[in-house]
């Protein structure tokens, strides 16, 4: 089962990986089809603007056309009306005649600006010629078997497009019969024919300017005019052979061998055609449009180059908008995405910072309440303290009672003996002894004064309340004092060094009550030992204050012991014998005075430091 764990959780991110794949397929084939439209749009459009310039174009083609041949139309028709022309064919060997009419027609060529200009008899042989000086001349040729002689013979008038067989220069032959005089009409005789020669060749070189492809193919659909010297003469498609014979026959494009431009192709070409030019190859839109009269067509080629270029252009930029829509798409889905996502963590932190607050408020007013509590309890615990304090006074009071009652009971019986002996000593009449007895006697009543004081000042419950400027000496020494009957009982030897200018403040009652503790701790703690010694060593403190030790020859706090002793009710005697109170207590009071107590071994037993603040004398 655990094994399926990944796998369930790894389906999710595959289907929204799927998804995504999805949806980059379907944009990437939307993007796809926009730019295939586009280009398939831009390009039509291209197109039919090509081919309705085309269209301008080939119209103005074909009006220039047009003026070329229409220019001349009316010359023939007025030569073969002149008089001299005509009296030379009647007199074709008056000499004077043929010069004056070469003459004419070599001035009307020049001025006209026409190829040629001549006069053939009804045979068909060139009588005069504006060319008639020249070496090419065409006069004494017979042009019988040219197409133009024939139809101007036949029809009165001829329009012919062919290469010149004497020149080899191409052009117009506009031929006109000059009718016999007094013929009858119809089928009348022709006493010969004008023709003038018409030269378009300067189109080409103006199409070729201007950068045009155009071309002009007869009835035959051989091209005669083209703006590429490579396409001339030469049908679109392979001619019938009796075409190709008459025009050979006639000799209309000299020694052309007529090859086909298009090769042996389907049918008419529609739309589209594709030309070599020399090594280049021109192919393009065509457009065409006939001149029924002369049974020419004109052809303009345009390319489809710049049409097709733009089309990529368009369809390119249409693709690169397409990607960059998609992308901004994506890039504001993703945005849209992120955003959501930092809502929802922003939210979720939110209430986590909620929940988190409200906890803290919980625990914060928990807290308060443990505080009260801690602060009552801390309230309860000091009066008890205070309580204790006063309790644990009476406790030491109770414990040196005894010895305190030994104290007292001495001086009250040697008291007693005095008196007993003095009262002897009066009877005898010996004044001297009874005036030493009643000094003795003085003595002891005020050492009992004294002991009482002390015991009065102990039990008083005292606050922090009035320091001054104690004697260490003296206050060891009271503390002492009250303990002498033990000391001697237990047979301890007391090593007291303190400098008499020992001076600290405090309460002297309340120093002598810790001092009294501490001793009381030192004998409890000797009273096993072979050898008992406590020593009070004073010495001045660096800064200002006193250090007293209070050190034994017991058998010292064991290390375990060491960090509780100074808790109250912690005791290591029997009961009955310690209540724990002594060291916290006067820890206690040695901070009311600003000082501190410390613990430790040093020696054979245990070293208790009091440090207090020196007081000037
Ligand atoms: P109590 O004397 O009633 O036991 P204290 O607070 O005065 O209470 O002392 C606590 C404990 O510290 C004693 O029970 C004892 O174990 C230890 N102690 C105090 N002073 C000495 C000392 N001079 N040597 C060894 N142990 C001591």
């Amino acid at each position: 089962m655990r094994h399926a764990q990944p796998a369930d959780r790894a389906s999710p991110l595959r289907t929204r990986l799927a998804r995504v794949g999805a949806r980059r397929g379907a944009l990437a084939v939307a993007i796809l089809a926009l730019t295939l439209a586009a280009f398939l749009v831009t390009l039509e459009a291209g197109r039919d603007q090509v081919r309705r310039a085309s269209r301008q174009r080939l119209v103005i083609a074909e009006a220039v056309m047009r003026a070329a041949v229409d220019r001349f139309q009316y010359l023939p028709t007025v030569l073969a009306l002149d008089t001299e022309v005509q009296a030379l064919l009647a007199d074709p060997d008056a000499t004077a005649r043929l010069a004056n009419v070469n003459a004419k027609f070599e001035a009307i060529a020049r001025a006209s600006d026409v190829a040629a200009i001549y006069l053939m008899d009804a045979h068909g042989l060139t009588l005069s010629a504006s060319n008639w000086n020249q070496p090419m001349s065409f006069v004494g040729s017979s042009y019988a078997y040219r197409p133009y002689f024939r139809e101007a013979v036949a029809t009165g008038a001829s329009r012919y497009f062919g290469v010149g067989s004497t020149t080899q220069q191409p052009g117009l032959f506009i031929g006109k019969a000059v009718p016999v005089p007094v013929a009858p009409a119809a089928g009348g005789r022709v006493r010969g024919v004008v023709v003038v020669k018409v030269d378009l060749e300067g189109l080409q070189g103006e199409w070729r300017r201007a950068g045009e492809r155009i071309l002009v193919s007869d009835a035959a659909g051989v091209v005669f005019l083209a703006s590429e010297p490579a396409w001339k003469y030469r049908p679109f498609r392979p001619l019938p052979a009796a075409e190709t014979e008459r025009i050979r026959a006639a000799q209309q494009y000299g020694d052309s061998d007529l090859t086909p431009l298009l090769g042996d192709g389907r049918g008419d070409f529609a739309g589209t055609i594709s030309l070599a030019a020399g090594s280049r190859s021109v192919s393009g839109l065509v457009e065409r449009v006939a001149m029924p009269d002369l049974g020419w067509t004109v052809w303009y080629v345009a390319p489809t180059g710049p049409a097709f270029r733009q089309a990529l252009l368009v369809a390119g930029a249409t693709g690169i908008a397409g990607l960059a829509l998609a992308f901004a798409l994506a890039a504001a889905g993703q945005r849209r995405q992120r955003l959501r996502a930092e809502q929802a963590m922003r939210a979720a932190l939110e209430r986590r910072v909620a929940e988190r607050t409200h906890d803290l408020s919980q625990a914060n007013a928990r807290l308060r309440a443990e505080i009260t509590e801690r602060e009552r309890a801390t309230a309860a615990l000091r009066a008890t303290q205070d309580e204790l304090i006063h309790a644990g006074r009476l406790a030491a009071l109770g414990q040196i009672s005894t010895a305190i009652n030994h104290e007292i009971n001495q001086p009250l019986a040697a008291l007693r003996t005095f008196l007993a002996s003095t009262v002897l000593f009066l009877e005898r009449g010996d004044e001297g002894t009874v005036r030493r007895n009643l000094q003795r006697m003085t003595e002891v009543t005020q050492r009992i004064a004294e002991i009482i004081r002390h015991l009065k000042d102990f039990a008083r419950k005292t606050g922090p309340g009035h320091c001054e400027p104690v004697r260490l000496a003296a206050a060891a020494e009271a503390a002492l004092d009250l303990l002498r009957v033990r000391l001697r009982a237990e047979d301890v030897a007391v090593t007291c060094t303190i400098p008499p200018d020992a001076l600290v403040r405090a309460e002297p009652v309340r120093l002598e009550q810790v001092l009294l503790n501490l001793m009381v701790n030192a004998l409890d703690a000797m009273r096993g030992a072979p050898e008992r010694h406590l020593a009070l060593t004073a010495s001045r403190e660096a800064g200002s204050s006193w250090r007293l030790a209070v050190s034994d020859s017991g058998g010292g706090i064991p290390p375990e012991h060491m960090a509780q002793i100074f808790d109250p009710f912690f005791t290591t005697k029997a009961a009955g014998e310690g209540l724990g109170l002594g060291l916290s207590l006067s820890s206690l009071i040695v901070r009311d005075l600003g000082g501190s107590l410390t613990a430790g071994n040093g020696g054979p037993g245990a070293v208790l430091t009091l440090v207090l603040p020196a007081a000037e004398a």
